[in-house]
């Protein structure tokens, strides 16, 4: 059986699929109907399940919606998803109970592009999984991480953020439209988290055009200062398609494709070998024995064995740890 891919959302050519699967004609490209809306989608069904296949750190998705508002020049989110749409809370309610009854799991992770976006209905769905007993994870883009989202995401069960901070220099947030985010609240940030329990995952990417290799390591100094709990250092990406791609595309500064699929460019103050170097140099330091020992004594446990976890692999693998 060949490979298939599907242009648009899966849900309204599945049962297409699923019957080409049984007939012996799966087609090697599938055009699905765009959603109007979120509304009506069937709970996953988990029959079958075995929960003693899996560990205790184990975790099942959930969506409450789909898309991000935002239009961050390196990012693909929309392309994949456009428009934003949420589920209606009563369903994904509906869902997470169902599938801890079928299941017997209750940690789950959203796989929103930004969970608590508007804050106003993320404190909505945190009421309601206040009452769930459940624990998870999530993703946010920075401005609407606050002290009291913070605290009604910990109440609700919330125990880890994925949080994009992308540069610490503002000269590079505004170069990939991304000026909500306020490199200043980083520390206040990562200490209500830590104070309510919430381990915050930071997200870097170096290559922007005002990244100079000492300014990348001082944004490295900085989250070891601020005694962040995870960093994922990443070498920025202009995918195909993004504006990013586009404007470098058109100032000649595509270089080709690497081996591990980013597309390479010319950055503006640095070579793209250099680029891959320093996100190395990073691992290195942030994963480093006299950083973690720094940075997470007073993390929770699971946190210190993740920070060991990612040690290993940046130094067997040389770059990346995950
Ligand atoms: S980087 Fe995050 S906030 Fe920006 S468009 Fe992508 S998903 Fe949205």
């Amino acid at each position: 059986m060949g490979v298939s891919l599907v242009f648009g959302p899966a849900e309204t050519v599945w049962g297409k699929i699923l019957n080409d699967v049984k007939n012996g004609t799966l087609k090697s490209k599938y055009f699905s109907e765009p959603l109007k809306n979120l509304r009506g989608l069937p709970t996953p069904n988990y029959s079958g399940f075995n929960r003693a296949d899996y560990d205790e750190h184990a975790f099942l998705f959930i969506e409450s919606s789909r898309g991000c508002p935002r239009k961050c020049t390196f990012c693909d989110a929309s392309q994949y998803n456009p428009g934003f749409k949420f589920r209606p809370l009563n369903e994904i309610v509906n869902d997470i109970e169902t599938i801890k009854d079928k299941t017997g799991m209750s940690n789950f992770h959203f796989t929103d592009s930004n969970l608590l976006i508007g804050n106003r209905r993320s404190y909505a769905l945190f009421k309601l999984l206040e009452d769930l007993d459940i624990s998870f994870g999530c993703s946010s883009d920075m401005e609407f991480i606050t002290p009291d989202s913070i605290v009604a995401a910990a109440k609700a069960g919330c125990r880890f953020i994925s949080m994009g901070i992308e540069s610490l220099n503002e000269n590079n947030l505004a170069y990939c439209d991304k000026r909500f985010n306020d490199p200043t609240r980083v520390k206040e940030i990562i200490e209500t988290c830590k104070d309510q329990g919430i381990s915050l995952y930071v997200n870097i990417i170096f290559g922007f055009d005002y990244d100079t290799e000492e300014s990348c390591m001082v944004t490295v100094d900085k989250l070891i200062q601020y005694k962040a709990d995870v960093a994922h250092f990443h070498v920025l990406d202009p995918t195909i398609g993004t504006p990013l791609y586009e404007s470098l595309l058109t100032q000649g500064r595509i270089i080709g494709k690497a081996n591990n699929g980013l597309t390479m460019f010319k950055p503006g103050n640095m070579t793209y070998q250099g680029v891959c170097e320093i996100v190395r140099k990073a691992n290195l330091k942030f994963y480093s024995d006299d950083s973690i020992n720094f940075r997470v004594s007073s993390s929770k446990p699971d946190i210190l064995v993740l920070n060991k976890q990612f040690q290993e692999n940046t130094r067997r693998a040389g770059h990346t740890p995950w």
